[in-house]
């Protein structure tokens, strides 16, 4: 069954929708994502890229990942929102950001990822499945 994700940044100029399945949903503790979101993780949710709609300018910053893929974090120019996620690994792949739907309680992680870099300080659901870097 499809879900109807839609969602945006604090100011309002970039907006997106997505109606599809999501793929995975999970927390990632990387320094990369402590550093780009300022928190203890990034709630992350994949979806099929193709099924992405964006209104609204974003701006990228692309490094590369552990892999050597290119991950690019997209995010509006204007207030600084962290919105999307793409790497050049799967490019089928797009990721969404959970706090920036606008029913974030439609974020059901799955999986913790990257614990070998969690913080002391973040208190992680016991119940889920945790992976010291990628789950595979
Ligand atoms: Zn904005
Ligand atoms: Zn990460």
């Amino acid at each position: 069954m499809a879900t109807n994700f839609t969602g945006g940044c604090l100011c309002g100029a970039v907006r997106y929708g997505c109606t599809a399945e999501a793929i995975f949903m999970g927390n990632c503790h990387c320094r990369d994502c402590q550093k780009a979101s300022g928190g203890a993780y990034e709630p992350a949710i994949g979806i099929p890229a193709p099924a992405l709609k964006i209104t609204g300018n974003v701006k990228n910053y692309e490094v590369k990942g552990d892999s050597g893929k290119i991950l690019s974090r997209g995010f509006c120019p204007q207030c600084g929102s962290r919105l999307f996620g793409k790497t050049s690994a799967v490019t089928e792949l797009a990721m969404i950001t959970a706090g920036s739907l606008d029913d974030p309680n439609q974020y059901r992680p799955q999986m913790d990822i990257y614990t070998s870099s969690a913080q002391p300080w973040d208190h992680m659901n016991p119940a889920l499945p945790k992976f010291p870097k990628m789950p595979m």
